[in-house]
C-alpha cells in the first residue's frame, strides 16, 4: 500500500461522510477530527464488538463508564505529571518538530524492508522449498541488519532510560537522519514535552488545576476497589471502558492515526501476583486474534517488543498494522505489575488488596492490560477496506469492503422507480427490517449509480424492489463484494442479511 492510496483513505473518508476535519468552516483544528454520519455507526459497531468480545464473551470481565476529568492527585500518583513526556528535536531549517523516538524507529524500518527484500527475493528463487524461518536464522545480510537494529534498540533505550538525552540525538546525528521535509541535519537537543492538557476547575476554595486525562486506564484504578466489592468479583477478573483521552501531541500526522482527542477501548486485567506472564501470554494471543478475526490478512499484523518500556511495565508489546505508511502500533498489551494500584495505596493512605482465599493473604493484584485506540482501528478498516476494483467491462468501481458487521447501514431499500406504488412497497420492508438493520433508504437516480454509492459506503446488500415484487412479494438482493444478484421472497430477507452481517457471526470466530 502506497502514500497515494493513503492519500484516497483521506478523501474518501471526507467525501463520504466518514471523517471531516474539526470546525472546518473555520479552517479545522490541527489533528483534530470529527466523524460524519457514516464514520458514527463504523466507529459505533467497532465499539460494539470490542464491547461484546470483552464483557460479553467473558464472565469475568465487566464494564465501568469513569469521568474525563479526576482528582488531580491521580496523576501525581500514576507518574503522568512527571513523566507522561515524549522526547522531542527540531529541525532547525524546516523548523519542523518530530519525536526523536520514532525517527529512530523509522529509520530502523529501513533495515526490516531490506530483509523483507531478501526473503521476497528466495522464495521467488527456492519455490515451493522455501523454509522462511531457516533462511531468517542463516541469512548472513538478515544477521547483519538484525545486529544493526538490535544496537540502534539498545542505544535508544540507554538513552531514554538515563535521561541523557544528549545520547540520542548522537545517535540521530551518528545515523545521519535528515528532515523529511528540508533534508537537513541540522538538529536542536532533544528536550522532554509533557503530553497533558490542563484547565481550571473552581471551587468554594478558589481554582485548583485539573487535567483532561491522557488514558482512560487510571479511571479503572481509581474504582478497582468499588467494582471488587460490589460486583463480588474474584480474582482474576478484568474492568473494561472505552472513552475519550486527551494528549498535546506536539507532532500530530498521519490524519486520525495521532489525534489530540481521541478514543481508547481498554481493559485492566487483575491477577494474582505471579500470574501476569501466563495472563500476558493470554491477551497477547487472544488480542491478535480480534483483530485478524476481521478478515484482515494477518501478514499485515505483526507483533512489536517494546524497547522503550513506560514507568510502570514489566513486559510490553505492539499489535502493529501495516499501514500506507509502514507498520505501527494499533494496540498495546502491557504487564502493568502492581504499580498504579501501589501507587494509589501509597496517595491516598488507603488499602486496594484483595484477600486471596486460597492463599489465605491479602496482596495488591498485579494488572495486564490491553489498550486500543478506537480511531486507529477505524483507519486499519478503512485503509484495508477501500479498493478500486477492475470490472469485467473495462470500467472501475469504488468499494468499501467493510467486514459486514461492522459496516455503517447493513442494507439499502432501493425502489426501482418513484412511482406505481413501489415505494409504498419499499417503505413496507424497510419498516420491518429497520427493527433489526440499519437501512438506508434512496429511491434517486438510476439504480447502477445507487448500487455504487452503497459499494462506497461499504452496505454488504442492496434490495431492489421492481413492478414484478408487487404481485409475487420478491425482491432483487444484491451482493456487495461479488455484485452477484439474487432473487428472494420478502420474507426472506431477514434471514439471509442477519446470517451475513450478524455480531454473533463475528463473535462466534472469538471462541
Ligand atoms: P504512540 O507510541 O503511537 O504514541 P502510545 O504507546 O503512546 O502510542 P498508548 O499509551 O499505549 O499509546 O495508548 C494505547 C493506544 O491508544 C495506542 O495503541 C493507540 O492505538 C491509541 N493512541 C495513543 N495515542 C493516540 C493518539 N494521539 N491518537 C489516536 N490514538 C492514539
Amino acid at each position: 500500500m502506497s502514500e497515494e492510496h493513503f492519500k484516497n483513505v483521506i478523501s474518501h473518508a471526507k467525501e463520504y461522510g466518514f471523517v471531516f476535519p474539526s470546525s472546518e468552516i473555520y479552517d479545522g483544528l490541527a489533528a483534530v477530527y470529527d466523524y460524519g454520519q457514516n464514520g458514527v455507526e463504523l466507529k459505533k459497531n467497532i465499539r460494539e464488538y470490542w464491547w461484546k468480545s470483552m464483557v460479553q464473551l467473558h464472565e469475568n470481565i465487566v464494564g465501568i463508564d469513569a469521568s474525563i476529568f479526576m482528582a488531580p492527585k491521580v496523576w501525581k500518583a500514576s507518574g503522568h505529571i512527571d513523566g507522561f513526556s515524549d522526547p522531542m528535536i527540531d529541525n532547525k531549517d524546516s523548523k519542523k518538530r518530530y519525536r526523536a523516538d520514532v525517527l529512530i524507529e523509522d529509520y530502523q524500518e529501513k533495515y526490516r524492508i531490506k530483509n523483507q527484500k531478501e526473503i521476497t527475493k528466495a522464495k521467488k528463487r527456492f519455490g515451493d522449498d522455501f523454509d522462511e524461518a531457516q533462511f531468517v536464522a542463516t541469512n548472513p545480510n538478515i544477521a547483519r541488519n538484525n545486529a544493526k537494529i538490535d544496537e540502534i534498540d539498545a542505544r535508544l533505550k540507554d538513552g531514554l532510560e538515563s535521561g541523557e538525552l544528549h545520547k540520542v540525538k548522537e545517535l540521530i546525528e551518528e545515523l545521519g537522519i535528515a528532515c523529511p521535509v528540508s533534508g537537513s541535519k541540522n538538529w536542536t537537543d532533544v528536550r522532554q514535552f509533557n503530553l497533558m492538557y490542563s484547565t481550571q476547575m473552581s471551587a468554594t476554595d478558589g481554582e485548583s488545576q485539573i487535567y483532561l486525562r491522557p488514558e482512560t486506564a487510571q479511571g479503572i484504578f481509581v474504582n478497582y476497589l468499588n467494582v471488587q466489592k460490589t460486583g463480588r468479583m474474584r480474582l482474576p477478573f478484568g474492568i473494561a471502558q472505552t472513552g475519550k483521552a486527551f494528549r498535546n501531541e506536539i507532532v500530530a500526522r498521519q490524519f486520525i492515526m495521532r489525534m489530540k482527542e481521541f478514543e481508547q477501548m481498554e481493559m485492566q486485567f487483575f491477577v494474582a501476583p505471579g500470574e501476569e506472564q501466563k495472563w500476558y501470554d493470554y491477551w497477547k494471543e487472544h488480542r491478535l486474534k480480534w483483530h485478524t478475526n476481521l478478515g484482515t490478512n494477518p501478514a499485515k499484523y505483526r507483533y512489536h517488543d517494546h524497547v522503550k518500556m513506560a514507568h510502570y511495565a514489566n513486559n510490553a508489546v505492539d499489535i502493529e498494522y501495516d499501514f500506507p505508511f509502514g507498520f505501527k502500533e494499533v494496540e498495546g498489551i502491557h504487564s502493568r505489575t502492581d504499580f498504579d494500584l501501589k501507587q494509589h495505596e501509597e496517595f491516598t493512605g488507603k488499602k486496594l488488596q484483595y484477600f486471596d482465599n486460597e492463599r489465605n493473604e491479602s496482596y495488591v493484584p498485579y494488572v495486564v492490560e490491553t489498550s486500543i485506540g478506537l480511531d486507529r482501528m477505524f483507519l486499519v478498516l478503512m485503509s484495508n477496506a477501500l479498493e478500486e476494483e477492475k470490472l469485467e467491462d473495462g470500467q472501475t468501481r469504488t468499494l468499501l469492503r467493510l467486514p459486514a458487521a461492522l459496516a455503517p447501514y447493513q442494507c439499502a431499500i432501493l425502489p426501482l422507480t418513484k412511482k406505481d406504488g413501489l415505494p409504498e412497497m419499499a417503505r413496507k420492508i424497510m419498516k420491518s427490517l429497520s427493527l433489526d438493520f440499519n437501512c438506508y433508504y434512496e429511491e434517486k437516480d438510476s439504480i447502477g449509480k445507487r448500487y455504487r454509492r452503497q459499494d462506497a459506503i461499504g452496505t454488504p446488500f442492496c434490495i431492489t424492489i421492481d413492478h414484478d415484487s408487487l404481485t409475487n412479494e420478491s425482491v432483487t438482493v444484491r451482493y456487495r463484494d461479488t455484485m452477484e444478484q439474487k432473487r428472494v421472497k420478502v420474507s426472506e430477507l431477514e434471514s439471509i442479511i442477519s446470517q451475513e452481517v450478524s455480531m454473533k457471526k463475528l463473535l462466534q470466530g472469538l471462541m
